[in-house]
């Protein structure tokens, strides 16, 4: 592949109102396998957000009246296109977040599924007519789009994060602002040109990556027009733009950090449980919300799975992410790599044993193997802590109360996954974990039917499923005499 044709087919100003717009100041993006420049982009300032806001107002109006039909064909184009596309926009985001080719165009699937299911939502947008109780009016329940959004994205998945908003609120008819990760600004210019190009009006889509995240939200949130900030990302950042938020009264949505808790109970199949604890802790190289980030699994099978886990973890091969033979690419930077390197040593430091990797390459590049920690303390901060990298801490239980309650002993609520061979005990103990989603003998749960998102201090709001589109809707009650 010629990445710098590709890297060159990039937008790398703004993107507002259907245009980019160049700016004086710009930013950096790095390749994560080796730190070096492949991009330059603008950097978008407060008065450039504001740019997006009036141009997003001039066509919000026009774009929530244009028939659903037609909103849900130009989002099924653009699922079309990122198809058509897939491994051009894979291999951008391989250059720019590390991930690996394969990985990479698992996301382009993912991600553009969220075009191709709303799509097909738009037109199914519902409301109701009924006698009120005195049977002398009539009650209407309508839908309205809610109207300009602003979309916060994390660098982990520079195409799905934004899709999941974009597909819902386009076929809602919002209009939205996107400003993507500082890491990873490439992906989401390079879908608004694809936009632009499958006919999506111009205004409805901006993109605004910005070294000045604080004043460029300050912008847009303390402006009266915006309705509505989604935000993917940190619980700490949530709970400030949560705060901020409060003053204008917008509605938010919040898909936060995670702590999934991998149950493994003593009746699993302890083959299939290791198959998906490869794919609930390697996918995105562990740099995902909904990892597993930590395994709790009865004693009485914890020597069995350990000894499989750490076979299947030590064929990965760490390498650049667009490397053929590399099934592990790098993490995304070197704060990363340090966070990843220190809770490490802070379990083997309280009694945990490295079972395998544990130890940095060093070199160019942020890359850390696959590691698997065997019995890990309770105390370990590992277990408490998003690890966000490829690291499994397992740890014993022995009775189903003490499996739950571990699963359980955290503030985060995302995801959690449990292996067991009893229908009864699955039904059991998913209704008991305090998640706002559970897989049930499988390691990946992420579709673009179902609702995503979590509970607790992992946030609120769903992305996906037919639940996905009501974030990007307002109710609205018209009261009728007969
Ligand atoms: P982060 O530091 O919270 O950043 C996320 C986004 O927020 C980035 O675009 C970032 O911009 C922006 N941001 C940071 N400070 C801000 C501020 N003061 N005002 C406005 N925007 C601000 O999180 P991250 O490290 O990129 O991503 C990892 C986190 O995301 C993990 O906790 C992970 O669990 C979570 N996540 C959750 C989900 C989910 O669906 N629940 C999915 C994926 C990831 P800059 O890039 O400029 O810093």
């Amino acid at each position: 592949m010629d990445t710098t044709a590709l890297l060159k087919s990039v937008p790398t100003g703004l993107w507002i109102g259907g245009e980019e717009r160049t700016t004086s100041s710009t930013f950096n993006v790095l390749h994560p396998s080796d730190d070096k420049v492949i991009a330059t982009v603008s950097d978008a300032g407060a008065e450039d957000a504001v740019a997006a806001l009036d141009a997003a107002c001039a066509v919000q109006a026009e774009w929530a009246a244009t028939a659903p039909r037609k909103r849900g064909e130009i989002l099924r184009s653009v699922f079309e296109a990122i198809t058509e596309q897939a491994d051009d926009i894979a291999a951008l985001m391989t250059l720019e977040m590390g991930k690996v080719f394969a990985e990479s165009k698992g996301e382009v699937t993912y991600g553009g599924e969220f075009f191709r299911w709303f799509a097909e939502e738009a037109v199914r947008i519902a409301g109701r007519y009924t006698p009120s109780p005195a049977g002398t009016g009539r009650i209407i329940v309508t839908k309205q789009a809610v109207g300009p959004c602003y979309a916060i994205t994390p660098w982990n998945f520079p195409l799905a994060m934004g899709t999941r908003k974009m597909g819902p609120a386009f076929a809602a008819g919002c209009t939205m602002i996107v400003k993507p990760a500082q890491e990873t600004p490439l992906t989401m210019l390079y879908l608004a040109k694809l936009m632009d190009e499958a006919g999506l009006p111009k205004g409805v889509l901006s993109v605004l990556p910005t070294s000045s995240p604080g004043p460029v939200t300050e912008a847009l949130i303390d402006d009266g027009r915006l309705r509505k900030l989604t935000f993917t990302g940190s619980t700490g950042v949530g709970k400030s733009l949560v705060k901020q938020s409060a003053d204008k009264l917008l509605r938010t949505s919040m898909e936060l950090g995670g702590n999934a808790p991998f149950v493994v109970f003593d009746d699993a199949d302890i083959d299939a449980a290791v198959d998906g604890a490869i794919l609930a802790k390697m996918r995105n190289g562990g740099e995902a919300c909904t990892a597993a980030n930590r395994f709790h699994v009865a004693n009485s099978v914890r020597e069995e799975f350990t000894e499989k886990l750490v076979k299947r973890m030590s064929e990965f091969t760490l390498g650049k992410g667009l490397d053929e033979s590399a099934t592990l690419g790098p993490l995304i930077n070197s704060k990363q790599l340090s966070k990843v390197t220190e809770l490490v040593s802070d379990a083997v430091s309280r009694g945990a044993t490295v079972a395998v990797g544990g130890v940095a390459p060093g070199g160019p590049g942020n890359f850390y193997p696959a590691t698997v920690l065997a019995d890990v303390p309770a105390d370990a901060r590992i277990l408490k802590e998003e690890v966000f990298g490829p690291v499994a801490p397992i740890t014993g239980f022995d009775t189903e109360e003490e499996g739950i309650a571990a699963a359980n002993d955290t503030e985060y609520g995302l995801a959690a996954y449990i292996y067991t061979r009893s229908l009864d005990r699955a039904l059991r103990v998913a209704e008991g974990i305090e998640s706002g989603m559970v897989g049930v003998n499988r390691g990946v749960i992420s579709d673009a039917a179902a609702p995503f998102g979590g509970i607790k201090e992992s946030g609120f709001g769903r992305e996906g499923g037919t639940e996905g589109i009501e974030e990007y809707l307002d109710t609205k009650y018209i009261a009728l005499t007969r």
